[in-house]
């Protein structure tokens, strides 16, 4: 950050009274810029025994399969972000359940979080984010091209709960 988006005046780093960290602050109107972690919320979405993975046609990581997920909007619950993503995503359209996972990611300042899902019907199809969306069995889960860690981990341990019988959350860190 260089300049306020407020006054367009330059920012400094500085560590604000009473505070313990450094922040930009504008050097004229003295706003402060607080930075903090972002959410992305998204869902395990099941049709019958099958997984609904989605090949993504963005970086980062195109050409790798995602869960589908995304950044939260302002207004939005993290169920409302989940089901909407899903959505704009894959196409398809879901009962959110419980939540499944909470994936911390502090290296880059995100929270991943997974709900699981049902979908109501066997429709989806590809989005200008999705370039392929199919419904995989357990032994179809192309593990060497998941996008991202979070994924993976939460796709490994949501087959492991549901051989189980017992799904739980998982708080996980990455
Ligand atoms: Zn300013």
């Amino acid at each position: 950050m260089k300049f306020c988006s407020h006054c367009r005046a330059d920012v400094v780093v500085a560590i604000p009274e009473g505070d313990n960290r450094e922040r930009y602050i504008c050097s004229a109107c003295e706003l402060i810029f607080y930075e903090n972690p972002r959410i992305i919320a998204g869902s395990i979405p099941v049709f019958d025994d099958r997984i609904l993975i989605c090949k993504r046609s963005i970086e980062p990581r195109l050409g790798y399969w995602t869960l589908p997920a995304g950044f939260m909007e302002n207004g939005e619950t993290t169920l409302q972000g989940a089901w909407r993503e899903t959505y704009e995503e894959s196409l398809a359209k879901v009962e959110i359940g419980a939540l499944f996972s909470i994936c911390n990611v502090p290296r880059i300042n995100q929270v991943h979080m997974f709900y699981l899902a049902q979908m109501t019907n066997d429709h989806f199809g590809p989005t200008p984010e999705s370039s392929e969306v199919k419904l995989v069995s357990a032994d179809q889960i192309p593990w060497d091209d998941i996008a991202f860690a979070t994924v993976k981990q939460t796709l490994k341990r949501f087959l492991a709960d549901r051989d189980a019988n017992q799904f739980r959350l998982h708080h996980l860190e990455f």
